[in-house]
């Protein structure tokens, strides 16, 4: 059966590493006998914006509905279109009316990457963090009352749905069943925040029940955040509100090294409609057109979403090619930001090359 993948660069650097994403995902097809059908498109860049006057065609939905999964670059070039103006018209659609209800990401520290903390090595770091994507503290509901006086007060709503909350705590459960260590930490921070977080904490509770084989404990955010950094090697699954989920998700990758390498996907799980998975990096204006950027986060992130789309044998392999090249350390491969000279081709290719013969 062939599965059907949109490909949207983007802007900046997104238009560099697809390349190397797609090649990467061509090789692993090749080896495992995929059929995968990519079709690209230019829509969703700061370029089509400019030339349309939108970010996205007004039948996007019904385009995009057609396919299997959404393979992403990145998205702004703040000098020609306001950052929030790109983002809310092409990806926070996405995940709203695709109802991306997880966004995943692995923090795992690989070979040859010297983590911002000391003495970590490979091995040390390897756990997901699962953010919930759709509600929680990012409500728009609230506003400012007797504004401009000296009595001004401004309220914003956190809406937890219970429906919205199990639905993410379900697909982290599954996951940490999936994982040798079966371990999953709830964020939370039911000492301060009153209402919705000793809700969550009971709602993770009631999860917890279908889940004997999950070993579950629960840290507030704050000591979360500090045991990130201290104790990086005693998490596996860590699910997390919107808001919470947000800092983990930058904090966790921050501590494997560099930002090129790290993935993401925003999933939605019943494959109702596609899931998109992007690398955690932005267009990158300033090494942007240099042939550098380093495409280790965007063929990661095709991996995860060959393991989405059903076949994680060769998501496997393709990280165990990007392992297997970060370990050789060859100078001549490795880009800039890994103490390399070599190129953002170089290195997709040697990836792509490596996939194609560990067959
Ligand atoms: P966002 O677009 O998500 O708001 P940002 O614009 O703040 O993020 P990035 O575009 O990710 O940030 O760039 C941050 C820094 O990291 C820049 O100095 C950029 O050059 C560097 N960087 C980002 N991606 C890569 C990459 N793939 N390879 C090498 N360096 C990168
Ligand atoms: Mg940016």
């Amino acid at each position: 059966m062939t599965q059907r993948i949109a490909v949207i660069p983007g802007d900046g650097i997104g238009t560099e590493v697809m390349p190397e994403g797609r090649r990467a995902l061509e090789a692993a097809a090749r080896r495992f006998g995929l059929d995968l059908a990519f079709e690209a498109f230019d829509f969703a860049s700061c370029d089509y914006y400019l030339e349309h006057g939108k970010m996205l065609p007004d039948d996007w939905k019904e385009t995009l509905l057609e396919f299997d999964a959404l393979f992403y670059g990145a998205i702004g070039w703040p000098d020609k279109v306001p950052d929030h103006v790109s983002l809310w018209g092409s990806l926070l659609k996405f995940r709203r009316e695709f109802d991306q209800y997880v966004n995943l990401r692995p923090c795992r520290l690989l070979p040859g990457i010297e983590s911002p903390l000391a003495g970590r090595r490979p091995g040390d770091i390897d756990f997901y963090v699962v953010r919930e994507n759709t509600e929680g503290e990012y409500s728009s509901v609230g506003g400012v009352m007797f504004e401009g006086t000296e009595r001004e007060v401004v309220i914003q709503e956190t809406v937890m749905t219970r429906t919205g909350v199990d639905r993410v705590l379900k697909y982290a459960f599954d996951l940490a069943a999936t994982r040798p260590r079966r371990k999953l930490t709830s964020a939370t921070k039911s000492n301060g925040i009153a209402i919705t977080m000793p809700w969550w904490d009971q709602r993770v509770a009631a999860m917890a029940e279908h889940y004997p084989d999950v070993d579950v404990d629960q840290f507030h955010i704050d000591i979360l955040t500090a045991n990130f950094v201290m104790h990086p090697d005693w998490f596996d699954v860590v699910v997390a509100s919107n808001l919470f989920g947000d800092i983990l998700s930058d904090l966790g990758p921050a501590c494997t090294g560099t930002i090129g390498v790290a993935p993401s996907a925003n999933i939605n799980p019943e494959g109702r409609f596609p899931s998109l998975f992007e690398p955690v990096h932005g267009s990158a204006p300033d090494i942007a057109g240099k042939g550098i950027a380093n495409p280790i986060g965007q063929i990661w992130s095709g991996a995860m979403m060959l393991e989405h789309l059903g076949h994680p044998e060769a998501g496997a392999a393709i990280l165990a090619a990007i392992e297997a090249v970060l370990a050789e350390a060859d100078p001549t491969v490795l880009t800039p930001d890994l103490k390399g000279r070599g190129t953002t081709e170089r290195l997709g290719r040697a990836i792509a090359e490596r996939i194609g013969s560990d067959g």
